[in-house]
């Protein structure tokens, strides 16, 4: 049970004492309750995001003029693309030999 269904069951049992001024003040504390565990929500989720930023950041590494995955050995990927937003586009394989990004064109012969 959540501290959010904790504080609607304390606001049921007050209601049921005919105390309007204390029913006034436990639908207050729910509200903010509810702004916390939302705000707590929330950052959880910012904070998982970053963590997953940093973990992916710390398994890149620059090798013969592209990016590669540590974990996986994957890649190659596109230099521009990581160092300006931080983006893996995968570069392929072009007819005329090298490798090339379809986002932004960049070319290394990987
Ligand atoms: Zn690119």
């Amino acid at each position: 049970m959540s501290v959010v269904d904790d504080v609607k069951t304390v606001v049921s049992l007050v209601q049921k004492m005919d105390n309007a001024a204390l029913y006034t003040q436990i639908l207050e504390l729910q509200t903010k309750v509810q702004g916390l565990y939302m705000e707590n929500m929330d950052l959880r989720k910012a904070l998982s995001e970053k963590e997953q930023r940093l973990k992916l950041e710390d398994d890149v590494y620059f090798e013969h003029g592209a990016y590669w995955r540590n974990s996986n050995n994957d890649g190659p990927y596109c230099v521009p693309c990581w160092d300006d937003k931080r983006k893996l586009m995968r570069l392929t394989p072009t007819s005329f030999g090298g490798v090339s990004c379809n986002i932004c064109h960049y070319m290394c012969d990987e």
